[in-house]
């Protein structure tokens, strides 16, 4: 297979992946953190060896595409590599405590999906006129992005040093959502495929909703059950709705 042939087909295999896992996810909830009965890989080099493929695989196509140093296509690789550098290496070295251990299949399964999604992304971005879609697009990734840093940043901060357990988390969007990281997280890929407006782009937008949904409502469920004082107003994904 030729790199453009993957460049192909992987956006519709990880729209094929979505569809599946929407479903999935609604039954088996994925095995790593609060949900995680006993895991076996490391939580901080779970992280990091999953979501590598995002920053190098990614870099790689980015930097060999043809449209690299004109103004949309620098501006969303940069905005790419401002979230996966964070996730990949920040995100894990900020976690306090080692953190709970993966189940094996869940960086496997990430691996997999960053190593089809990443270089679509990087090699797909074509070079356009900077117009409304543009600057609509990068407000909301930066947005979503900020909503995601601070979302996990209260997480983070729930806990001393050494300490494991879970505590209500207050400030910020978790005044109306349970899970306003992944929130972000969606809102940020929204905004970038809006901008890039390509099929990689979209495909992202529509896994990430598909895994993250689910997991929201796992979460929300699971937070009303141990917390018997749990804000009652709070939803799950969306504001005020559900
Ligand atoms: P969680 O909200 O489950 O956990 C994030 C961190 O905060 C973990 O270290 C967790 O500890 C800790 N934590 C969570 N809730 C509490 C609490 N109530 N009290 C104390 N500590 C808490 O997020 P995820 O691990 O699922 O995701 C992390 C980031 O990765 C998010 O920003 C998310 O958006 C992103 N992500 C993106 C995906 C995508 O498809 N693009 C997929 C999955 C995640 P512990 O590990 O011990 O539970």
């Amino acid at each position: 297979m030729t790199f453009d042939q993957f460049v192909f087909w992987a956006p519709r295999i990880v729209i094929a992946c979505g569809a599946l896992t929407f479903p999935i996810l609604f039954f088996i909830t994925a095995g790593y953190g609060r949900h995680a009965r006993s895991g076996q890989v490391p939580a901080k080099l779970g992280w990091v060896v999953m979501e590598s493929p995002s920053v190098f695989f990614f870099a790689w196509a980015w930097i060999t595409n043809p449209g690299f140093g004109r103004p949309l296509v620098t501006l969303l690789g940069v905005l790419w590599l401002a979230h996966y550098v964070q996730r990949t290496f920040v995100f894990p070295s900020l976690m306090r405590g080692p953190g709970r251990p993966m189940v094996w299949y869940v960086p496997l399964l990430a691996l997999l999906f960053n190593l089809l999604n990443s270089a679509p992304n990087g090699a797909a971005l074509t070079e356009r006129p900077l117009d409304a879609w543009v600057v609509l697009g990068v407000a909301l990734f930066v947005v979503g992005y900020a909503i995601n840093l601070h979302s996990d940043h209260v997480l983070r901060t729930l806990r001393g040093p050494g300490e494991s357990g879970y505590r209500i988390p207050h400030g910020g969007l978790y005044r109306w959502l349970s899970s306003p990281n992944y929130f972000g997280e969606l809102l940020e890929w929204t905004g970038f495929a809006v901008a890039a407006q390509t099929l990689p782009a979209w495909a992202f937008v529509f896994f990430t909703a598909a895994n993250l949904v689910p997991r929201a409502w796992s979460n929300h469920r699971w937070y009303r059950e141990k917390f018997a004082d749990y804000p009652p107003a709070r939803r799950a994904f969306v504001p005020y709705v559900w």
